[in-house]
């Protein structure tokens, strides 16, 4: 379907096709029509699918088509700093040919940025996109006018529980007028957000997308090894694909991203780590530099894995298994975004293969099980029990046998979605 097939407003069709978007996407083709129409909706969507524009397109064609306010008429609130950043500059781009403004809202900033929000907000900025926490401490200082709100979004409605936003976001939704439509999204649908959902939606429709699936584009691989081979991998995959202009390798802590940038640096690769560790305005500055490809390689955690949109990214590492399947698909979904192809590749050890077993269940789907080149080291075999390889010295799996092994199978089928988080 096209966007003028969605009857979206000429302004729109301009920056969306400026923008080089040419079809809907699933969610778009889904959610666009119910929210022009009026309903609350609560959508089931993985990032990467387009979700963004699928909330943001048809609040923007209401308001291009109605009459502004003058004051705030669209609140989107999302987990983290990148998120609200990324949201509005896909506002930025679509507005582009409209009068409407936004501001993103997040926490870390100096007071020059508090001073700037504040001036937004008291003179009445269209849209604001921000963080729980940040939105709050100006909603506590009396001078944001609410009353003339219309529209709603909660986006990444489970990632947002899990931090603990929970009563934030009741607060927040108290002081907005009953009137408003309200669109949520999440990628996952546990039980407690059908309750927040029921707290804050009037008779929203519902609107899903496979979850716990990464897109097709993504090949998967896994290589079996110890903890002590994993740099010399690392180094050894990034050596053997130059043709991968952007990497990103994902770790669980922020003591491997300092770790593992400061080994890869002593080999001479140009690698930046990202981490809660760095200031606000030093994340963003190791984004831009990763995203203009002066940077080859970076490190991170989590900070990274959801929400984040670069170009791109043609191979994902991850460092060890996460633990979660949600934030194995969300690091993994850095790749191969919106039709691309991409490469994901994780390293397990003898203690991650339950994890990653768990992982593949999840997903409905068994990924390639490697051995790492003998001349980096031995690779365990491929057998996960729930006990892991814990206790058992180096890891008590027998070494990986060549040819052998139901590891060795690449399955790409899927199944039906999954709503259940792995925990
Ligand atoms: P999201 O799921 O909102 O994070 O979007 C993932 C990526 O897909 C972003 O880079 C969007 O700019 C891009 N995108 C969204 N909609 C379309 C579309 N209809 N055609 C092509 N790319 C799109």
């Amino acid at each position: 379907m096209t966007f003028e097939e969605l009857q979206l407003n000429d302004q729109l069709i301009e920056s969306i096709s400026y923008m080089g978007f040419e079809k809907a996407t699933p969610i778009q083709e889904q959610a666009i029509p119910l929210i022009m129409e009026g309903s609350d909706m609560i959508a089931c969507a993985q990032t990467g699918t387009g979700k963004t524009a699928a909330f943001i397109l048809p609040v923007l064609h209401k308001l291009i088509e109605g009459e502004s306010s003058g004051k705030i008429s669209t609140v989107v609130i999302c987990p983290t700093r990148e998120l609200a950043i990324q949201i509005d500059q896909q506002i930025q781009g679509f507005t582009y040919f409209t009068s409407i403004e936004s501001i993103a809202i997040y926490g870390g900033g100096d007071g020059e940025d508090w001073v700037e929000e504040k001036r937004a907000i008291q003179k009445g900025v269209d849209i604001i996109v921000a963080t729980p926490g940040k939105f709050i401490a100006h909603l506590n200082m009396g001078y944001m006018d609410l009353s003339a709100v219309k529209y709603a979004i909660l986006d990444e409605a489970d990632r947002m529980l899990d931090i603990g936003f929970h009563d934030d976001i009741v607060k927040i939704f108290k002081h907005i007028s009953d009137q408003r439509q309200t669109l949520m999204f999440s990628a996952t649908m546990p039980p407690k957000i059908r309750q927040l959902a029921s707290q804050i939606l009037k008779d929203p429709k519902e609107v899903s997308i496979a979850i716990s699936k990464p897109a097709e584009g993504v090949l998967q691989a896994a290589y079996l090894c110890y903890d002590t081979n994993k740099a010399a991998f690392i180094k050894h995959l990034i050596e053997d694909k130059p043709s991968c202009k952007s990497i990103i390798i994902f770790t669980s802590t922020k003591k491997e991203v300092s770790e593992l940038v400061r080994t890869l640096r002593n080999k001479n690769y140009k690698v930046e780590g990202i981490s809660s560790d760095l200031e606000q305005s030093e994340r963003e500055e190791a984004l831009r530099r990763f995203r203009s490809r002066e940077t080859r390689v970076v490190v991170a955690t989590d900070v990274l894995s959801r929400g984040i949109d670069i170009k791109d990214i043609n191979l994902v590492i991850n460092y060890s298994v996460p633990g979660d399947a949600e934030d194995y698909v969300h690091r993994i979904g850095r790749t191969a975004r919106a039709d691309t192809t991409g490469i994901a590749v994780t390293l397990i050890n003898p203690d991650d293969q339950y994890k990653f077993l768990r992982i593949e269940r999840l997903m409905e789907r068994e990924v390639m099980k490697l051995p790492i080149s003998e001349t980096i080291g031995e690779s365990p075999a491929w057998s996960p029990t729930s006990g892991g390889g814990k206790g058992k010295g180096k890891g008590g799996k027998k070494p990986f046998r060549k040819g052998g092994g139901k590891g060795r199978r690449h399955h790409r089928s899927g199944g039906g979605g999954h709503q259940q988080k792995n925990k």
